[in-house]
């Protein structure tokens, strides 16, 4: 069943990662693998103007277009999750499973 934990669990229990070398926010600490980080999506998240380095807050990052697209493309076009996002939050759903093997 896709569960998108980064946006189902409550706002205050949320476990962002955190990429050192770069200084980006990443949703979860899953997201901080390559699988992640070099699928399309992960690279929207970590363009060089969402590095903490070049923004003056984490709401400056998590409001921003690429990361509300993220959000929208989690819930209304799941398909395009990166396999990351299946293995951990998708977890029993097979069709999906098996489209993501094909990618
Ligand atoms: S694996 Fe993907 S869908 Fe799951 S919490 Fe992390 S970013 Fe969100």
């Amino acid at each position: 069943m896709w569960n998108p934990k980064c946006i189902t669990k409550d706002p205050e229990e949320q476990d962002y990662g955190f990429t050192p070398l770069t200084k980006h926010i990443l949703p979860c600490c899953w997201a901080d693998k390559p699988e992640f980080r070099d699928h399309f999506w992960g690279k929207q998240l970590m363009i060089d103007e969402l590095s903490m380095e070049n923004v003056g807050s984490v709401e400056d990052i998590i409001l921003s277009d690429e990361w509300l697209d993220f959000v929208d493309m989690l819930n209304n076009r799941p398909e395009e999750a990166p396999k990351t996002c299946w293995k951990h939050c998708g977890k029993g759903d097979r069709v999906h499973r098996i489209k993501i093997r094909e990618r």
